[in-house]
């Protein structure tokens, strides 16, 4: 889905320029412009004519039928997208793969500031009745829904201050994935319809995460929920509508109330490290029986022994490692990333008194860039071990290939791109 045509400016169009009146100064310009009579009292500024300005002007009127069919009224389609013309910066970001990623330890560092612990401690202590009335309606723990309003929005304090109508129209327009664009637009127009938020005050981020959960438009309409009971669904403005929305998410997603998310571990020596994989499940009780230990010393909680546990070793196996229960596989639903569930959790445990972990990060080495993860995958083919397609992304089957080549040169497999693989991989 790559784009072929270049990048360019677009002029924003006046406001009060509606969708159709667009339309008719494009399409009548070249030789009945002088035709359109727009009155004196609220005449728009004529938008510069342009190609781009004319393929946008033309998508948005096949995506107004499209709209049209899924309900969308015209009055609200039209007060919506008043005005829209596309977004440079947002093609821009949507464009941006960056070369260099943070190590996780960088990550989970600002993410677990001890500004953000105080914080959240203190927010946990004013909202109590809040935070009562939200355990008791959907089962999930106030620390958690807490940690994930702290990373989401900083508490509300960053929630993206751009128009989501504007950004989606970008994205459906030319972004890489001009589907997504769509369908969140339209699930956009459909919370602008039933009056939950003015189009002017649907703020958020270039990809059209909104407000202080930072849910993308089709989540929205699926989970916020009015938790205060003024009637509206406000994930913007009002608390209890931000934390109640989080809860009723991560409840529907499989939250197990009372349940772990799960325990900093250690390894015996000797241990087979190819079943570090969040796709090997077994229970607490066959990976105690396999030596893995709590790193705190204290013992597995004893409800836990059956349930179904995953070894995430962020940083390899010279790093931490962590057996993850259901409750951290369902903060990966909120955002499918598994360095933000464990800092979600960790961030938990520091609300309810918990101090720094055990484990070392590997503080010498670095992530690969995204060439040289391109390159460390090119390798892997070269070498016979297939992953699919040479993305830069390391997936579970380039992982896969991964140790399959580990295991071959007598390395722990696990799965983890190092700059020392990358040589070894060179020189052989
Ligand atoms: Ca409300």
């Amino acid at each position: 889905m790559t784009i072929a045509y270049p990048r360019r400016r677009f002029v924003q169009l006046a406001a009060g320029a509606t969708v159709t009146l667009f339309g008719l100064l494009l399409s009548g310009c070249a030789d009945a412009g002088t035709h359109v009579r727009v009155p004196e009292t609220r005449k728009p500024m004529a938008p510069p004519v342009n190609a781009d300005n004319q393929r946008f002007a033309d998508w948005l009127t096949e995506f107004r039928i499209e709209a049209m069919k899924e309900g969308i009224k015209p009055q609200t389609f039209n007060r919506a997208l008043a005005g829209v013309a596309p977004d440079d910066s947002v093609v821009a970001a949507d464009q941006n793969q960056p070369e260099f990623v943070k190590p996780v330890w960088e990550y989970l560092k600002g993410a677990l500031s001890e500004k953000r612990v105080e914080r959240g401690r203190a927010l946990l202590a004013e909202n109590k009745y809040l935070l009562d009335r939200l355990e008791k309606a959907y089962g999930v723990d106030r620390h958690v829904i807490v940690s994930i309003w702290g990373l989401e929005s900083n508490f509300g304090d960053f929630m993206g201050t751009q128009s989501v109508v504007r950004s989606l129209a970008t994205l459906g327009f030319e972004g890489r994935r001009p589907t997504y664009g769509r369908t969140q637009l339209i699930a956009a127009l459909k919370i602008i319809e039933a009056g939950d938020v003015q189009p002017e005050e649907m703020l958020g981020s270039w990809a059209g995460a909104m407000g202080q959960t930072q849910f993308i438009p089709t989540t929205y309409l699926a989970h916020a929920v009015d938790f205060d009971g003024d009637g509206r669904r406000d994930i913007w403005h009002s608390t209890a509508d931000t934390l109640g929305s989080t809860a009723q998410y991560l409840s529907v997603s499989g939250w197990e109330a009372g349940g772990n998310w799960g325990y900093e571990v250690t390894m015996p020596s000797g241990f087979d490290y190819a079943l570090s994989d969040m796709s090997v499940t077994k229970s607490v009780g066959e990976w105690s029986k396999l030596g893995l230990k709590r790193a705190d010393g204290r013992a597995f909680a004893a409800t836990d022994t059956q349930s179904g546990a995953s070894l995430f070793l962020p940083a390899g196996h010279k790093g931490p490692a962590f057996l993850v229960l259901k409750n951290f596989k369902t903060i990966l639903v909120y955002n499918n990333s598994t360095s933000y569930a464990l800092a979600v959790s960790l961030l938990a445990d520091r609300f309810r008194g918990a101090g720094e972990i055990r484990g070392q990060w590997p503080l010498d080495e670095r992530p690969l860039t995204r060439t040289e993860r391109e390159e460390l995958q090119a390798l892997l083919t070269a070498k016979g071990y297939d992953h699919g397609k040479a993305d830069g992304i390391i997936g579970f089957n380039t992982r896969k290939a991964i140790r399959s080549y580990q295991a071959s040169v007598g390395l722990p497999p696990d799965g983890y791109p190092t700059s020392s693989l990358l040589e070894k991989m060179r020189s052989k």
